[in-house]
């Protein structure tokens, strides 16, 4: 029988891409999402084999439930709600630990900027309920009381308050460390690939088809457009906003991120955007530096080689750190 060459020379053809397409990394790609700690979170994975990545995110959501099962104030039995519960002590998970102590140390770095004793003043607003209000100033007061930076401590797997009224929330820094511990989950089932976006609070594993990801920092100002494009690979980026929870009254729009030395919503800035090798140190700087404003939070950005920020003042000019320039890619 005559060899049909050109039909052999196909199936070849045909057989080589096919072994080429296999033996590519990033061969399959899923994108699933999830509704988790309030907010939509989304994760998307590249690599060569469809089955694996969907054990992976699988595996990365139920990993960030169970860091939100530990630290959301909704749950009666999470440790943030037998904290706040507790008259001085309780006992905690080492992931609790973990960010509690961080928060700590930027508490105190940050001059109290950041605070993770700040759970009866956002109760009072209610910002993220059906009816938030502006509260009267003697709430307020009574609200900020005994809280600050020396008003939690930690040893062991133990965390002391200061007086029995205080709450706890984690609401500026836990999301990040979820994300954290997907990147680390995904990474752990062999995904070279993927970026977990936790409504702002993005991780990336890698990069994207070998080249950076392309991330868009939300214009503060104008809904659904895009102020920059940031490129970054196998790191975190973090934006706090005040347009992202927040409410008006009498002409004045009030958010979510407060300072604590007021106990009013900070108004040194529009958007702060962290870049760092963790979300869980992005996400709580971000909020750091919102309340700080750009001058004092490039300040204590001294004390973190290899983080980056891009700041929207409340006058809305630009402030960032220099090593931004190399990752900045312009509007998209
Ligand atoms: P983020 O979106 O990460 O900036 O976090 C916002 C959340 O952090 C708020 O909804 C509060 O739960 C909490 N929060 C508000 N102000 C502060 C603050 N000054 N320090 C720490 N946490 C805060
Ligand atoms: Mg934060």
């Amino acid at each position: 029988m005559p060899f049909n060459r050109p039909l052999i020379l196909l199936l070849l053809m045909l057989l080589l891409t096919a072994a080429w397409w296999r033996l590519q990394p990033e061969a399959a790609s899923v994108q699933r999402t999830q509704l988790l700690m309030g907010t939509t979170v989304s994760i998307e994975a590249a690599g060569a084999d469809r089955a694996v990545l969907e054990r992976a995110i699988a595996a990365a959501f139920a990993e960030m439930a169970r860091i939100e099962a530990l630290m959301s104030p909704h749950r009666p039995d999470s440790d943030v709600s037998r904290l706040t519960a507790a008259a001085h002590t309780a006992t905690v998970a080492p992931e609790t630990v973990e960010v509690i102590a961080l928060g700590l140390d930027i508490a105190r770095r940050s001059g109290g900027a950041f605070d993770l004793t700040l759970g009866r003043l956002k109760s009072l607003w209610g910002i993220e309920t059906e009816t938030p209000r502006v509260p009267a100033p003697a709430e307020l007061a009574s609200a900020l009381q005994g809280t600050g930076p020396g008003a939690l401590s930690v040893s062991g797997d133990l965390v002391t308050k200061r007086s029995p009224q205080l709450a706890i929330d984690l609401g500026a820094i836990a999301k990040g460390y979820a994300v954290d511990r997907a990147i680390a989950t995904l990474r752990a089932h062999g995904v070279p690939s993927a970026a977990v976006n936790a409504g702002g609070d993005i991780g990336l594993l890698g990069s994207k088809l070998g080249r950076p990801w392309r991330i868009g920092v939300q214009h503060p100002r104008q809904a659904s457009s895009v102020l920059v494009t940031l490129e970054a690979a196998d790191r975190a980026v973090v934006t706090s906003g005040d347009y992202e929870r927040c409410f008006e009254r009498d002409g004045r729009r009030y958010h979510h991120l407060f300072d604590p030395q007021t106990g009013y919503p900070a108004g040194r800035c529009q958007s702060v955007t962290v870049l760092a090798s963790h979300a869980v140190l992005a996400d709580a700087l971000a909020t750091a530096l919102f309340v700080l404003g750009p001058e004092r939070g490039l300040a204590l950005l001294r004390d973190y080689p290899g983080v980056d920020a891009l700041i929207v003042a409340a006058d809305g000019r630009l402030h960032s750190t220099p090593g931004l320039a190399a990752v900045k890619a312009g509007p998209s």
